[in-house]
């Protein structure tokens, strides 16, 4: 049975994923060529990673980073807190708030950081989030120890629903509204012209959005999510991370807020007690950000590439979303054939990984592929032509999953 995170014997479904070579994950690269990455000696189109742009293998990238260890050395020796913090770590602050178009932003070591960091300590009594958050938010919420009330993933009904309840009946309640600006599994774009809405109704609520994936892709400056809505003004929070479209990792929370900044800044527990972002990072981030702002035309190409790969999909059949993002979930159902889907494209050339449950819902598994600039057209026709002659394999074996998916139903409702 494959890999089920949701399995009674956890540890036994591990086990047996790896022996019947159905294990998708912790794949050690040998080396990455961008587009393309070698594992076991073989070379496989990439369609797994968030490197939207492409720039993580850019030389200009990678001697940006290489100048800055040079000169501050490759560990940051404590927090930023401490004697971690650099000119190149407050030259990053001021870039990425101008970025956004925010007045500031704090930068922590990763996203995960950021969102965890931040969202346990920012003053509000409440959090509502969109249900299919980042795992970071919710650990971020549940850090803070507020009332956190998840709404339908993208529902406006939803969201009006849970605050109406909450503001009947405490009226003084300042909160935050939270949702990510492209989600991470579907590629959806969040619904934040209606959100942002809602705080004429509710001017005590704020709103935190994730734009992790929007960052460097939306906008066509790449100025993320609320530029594209042109909603920025209304968005209290803007987090993001240097880890997809920036080559780099590295979190941050943008804000013309000031006082809620300082205070974050002196609150965040992933700031205060964990190391500095390394320095190669920050050039790296940096570097990107100058990349974005001089080449547009990576931004066209990334989404040219898109546009080209949804419509290829659509043409084999496969029910694809509409969407405006690189990321295309192919819907495949049972978390059994999401796994046999994926190792069927690994033997035939593409690394695309599987989204299973928890990550989707229960049952919507799929499988996840995104673009990225750099992809030649040669590498999506690969793909789709793989893609369609994999789809007839696919289901001449689907009933095959379907028998070995009772045994793993009746196993999962027995939790
Ligand atoms: N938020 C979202 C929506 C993400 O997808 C991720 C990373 N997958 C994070 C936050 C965490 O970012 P990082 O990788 O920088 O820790």
């Amino acid at each position: 049975m494959p890999f089920m995170p949701n399995s009674p014997d956890f540890l036994g479904s591990i086990r047996d994923a790896k022996k019947s070579g159905f294990y998708p994950y912790f794949r050690p690269i040998s080396q990455s060529f961008g587009p393309e990455v070698e594992i076991d000696g073989r070379k496989l189109v990439m369609l797994a990673s968030h490197d939207y742009l492409g720039l993580s293998c850019d030389s200009r990238i990678i001697d940006a980073a290489c100048r800055a260890i040079r000169r501050w050395g490759t560990g940051p020796g404590g927090s930023r807190f401490l004697c971690g913090n650099t000119t190149l770590h407050q030259a990053l602050e001021e870039r990425v708030a101008d970025l956004v178009g925010k007045k500031r932003a704090i930068v922590h070591t990763t996203g995960f950081g950021a969102n965890l960091g931040g969202l346990s300590c920012l003053p509000e009594d409440f959090i509502i989030c969109d249900k299919e958050s980042h795992a970071s938010i919710f650990e971020g919420c549940r850090a803070s120890k507020k009332r956190v009330i998840p709404f339908e993933h993208n529902s406006l009904e939803s969201a009006s629903k849970k605050l109406a309840s909450i503001y009947e009946k405490t009226p003084d309640a300042g909160g935050f509204l939270v949702t990510e600006g492209v989600f991470s599994m579907s590629g959806d774009l969040a619904i934040l012209p209606q959100l942002v809405e809602l705080k004429k109704e509710y001017p005590r609520l704020s709103i935190y959005i994730d734009d992790a994936h929007g960052l460097g892709v939306m906008h066509q400056r790449g100025r993320g999510t609320t530029a594209h809505f042109g909603v920025t003004s209304d968005v209290d929070f803007i987090m993001s991370t240097f880890s997809k479209a920036c080559a780099s990792i590295g979190g941050f929370i943008a804000s013309d807020d000031d006082d809620a900044l300082e205070s974050l800044q002196h609150r965040s527990r992933t700031l205060i007690f964990s190391a500095a972002l390394p320095v190669g990072c920050a050039a790296a981030a940096l570097a990107s950000i100058d990349i974005l702002e001089q080449e547009p035309e990576r931004l066209e190409r990334l989404h040219e590439n898109t546009r080209r790969a949804r419509a290829g999909y659509r043409d084999i059949g496969f029910p694809v979303p509409d969407g405006e993002t690189p990321i295309i979930p192919i819907p495949v159902g049972s978390e059994l054939k999401a796994a046999y889907f994926a190792k069927l494209l690994f033997d035939h050339g593409v690394f695309a990984l599987p989204a299973i449950y928890p990550a989707v819902p229960k049952g919507k598994a799929v499988i996840r592929t995104a673009f990225m600039a750099t992809h030649e057209r040669s590498h999506i026709d690969y793909v789709l032509e793989k893609l369609s002659q994999l789809l007839k394999d696919f289901q001449s074996q689907a009933g095959e999953c379907e028998s070995l998916e009772c045994s793993s139903t009746s196993a999962d409702s027995a939790l």
